[in-house]
């Protein structure tokens, strides 16, 4: 029997991170948003509720929950907020997620329960200034020295690699040639680590209160024990990583969808227009029913995928399609969201133009929408 219906504990911490974004996020967020501001505080009352370590087991630091922990407290965020919401989707399953899967066990102890509590935050390097859909072009290097590996090379575009509580950034490199093959592995770099260099924040488009910096290695020593998993396994690590972060991805997606229904709801019960609520329109009306059907959907969708993932089937295919029609579920509202708020929506202040602003990069980040069209067909057999 399919049953839809979140769990007790799911339903309980949905509502828990539900009010907590209402209450407290809401009403802060769009300042920092505007200053560009990484919200410090905010993160951090998010460490203490233990939203880091959702779906870590407790010996580590965790929670002991699930991935769809982490998806539902992601949406009730990015309801709210997406660039609170990817610092966590970043933090959970870019940061702490390759060093769960595939860290030695030291590696496990030594980071994981900093990245748990959110006193620590860890960064995903792949993408490079050269190109990050085609990642097996990495041309950052890694070569063995004595006791160490001297990375060379440089990161675009990293998630949480350049706050003040970063700790890491897991980077993958070039270490070597194996049958005519770039051989890429995953290296864990330490913040502060001479010859690491996190350049200045990027201005962005979106996401404006979220931490996104360039990464440069030159001549970088870490020790030869920092290799993260098997030598020659980083690329394979990392795309098994990203087919997880695109379900998370899908639901920060709906979030941001629901959100955009949220707010007009209320909108359209106070603007008048011709002498009544715009709410009574019937142009109005289908504009909200075709937002709310396209929440539903892409929810559906990032649910079956999770549920997927968490049963431990193939799930590759299912979390193509989710992120697909979840990002495009976000643009779409997001764009008839400010269209019905009319000039207001252009304004910075009102929370459908950062929805606006934010739902771009969802059709980009941890693969473009054409990544995840190439990923559905090869699934089906079209190679
Ligand atoms: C705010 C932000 C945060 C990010 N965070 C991280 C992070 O934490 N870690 C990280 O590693 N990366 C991160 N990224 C990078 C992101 O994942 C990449 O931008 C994305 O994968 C696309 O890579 P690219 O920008 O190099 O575009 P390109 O790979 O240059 O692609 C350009 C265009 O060509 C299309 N394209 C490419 N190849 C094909 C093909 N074979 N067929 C059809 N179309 C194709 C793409 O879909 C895209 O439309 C972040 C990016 C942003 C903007």
């Amino acid at each position: 029997m399919i049953d839809f219906r979140l769990s007790d504990e799911h339903e309980a911490l949905r509502k828990t991170v539900e009010e907590f974004a209402q209450e407290e996020v809401a009403p802060v967020i769009g300042d920092f948003y505007m200053r560009e501001e990484f919200p410090y505080e905010i993160v951090a009352k998010m460490g203490r509720m233990g939203l880091f370590g959702l779906p870590f087991p407790e010996e580590y630091g965790g929670m002991g929950g699930d991935f769809l922990a982490v998806c539902v407290a992601l949406e009730e965020l990015a309801r709210v907020d997406s660039s609170v919401a990817v610092t966590l989707e970043a933090g959970v399953s870019l940061g702490a997620m390759p060093i769960y899967r595939f860290g030695t066990e030291e590696q496990k102890q030594e980071w994981l329960p900093r990245l748990c509590s959110g006193a620590m935050l860890g960064g995903f390097g792949l993408t490079e200034p050269g190109g990050g859909t085609d990642a097996g072009a990495t041309i950052t290097t890694a070569r063995e020295d004595g006791d160490d590996w001297v990375i060379n090379g440089s990161k675009a575009f990293i998630t949480n690699s350049g706050t003040d509580i970063t700790g890491l950034v897991t980077a993958t490199a070039v270490t070597g040639n194996s049958g005519g093959r770039k051989e890429i592995s995953a290296i864990i770099v330490p913040s502060g680590t001479p010859g690491f260099t996190v350049q200045p924040k990027y201005s962005k488009v979106g996401w404006n209160a979220s931490d996104t910096h360039g990464l440069s290695f030159d001549d970088c020593r870490v020790p030869r024990a920092n290799l993260l998993g098997e030598r020659g396994r980083g690329y394979a690590q990392f795309l098994s990583i990203l087919d997880e972060g695109r379900i998370a991805i899908a639901a920060l997606s709906v979030g941001l969808a629901q959100g955009c229904v949220d707010e007009c709801l209320r909108y359209v019960r106070e603007r008048e227009a011709f002498g009544n609520q715009i709410g009574t329109y019937q142009a109005i009306q289908f504009k909200i029913a075709d937002m709310e059907a396209r929440a539903h959907t892409a929810r559906l969708a990032y649910y079956a995928a999770a549920a997927k993932m968490m049963r431990a089937e193939p799930f590759k295919k299912e979390a193509a399609i989710a992120k697909l029609v979840a990002s495009n579920a976000a643009m779409d509202n997001s764009r008839e969201a400010t269209q019905i708020f009319g000039g207001y929506g252009f304004m910075n202040e009102y929370p459908v133009a950062r929805f606006y602003r934010d739902a771009k990069i969802l059709e980009i980040g941890e693969g473009t929408s054409e990544v995840q069209r190439m990923l559905i067909a090869r699934e089906l057999g079209l190679v």
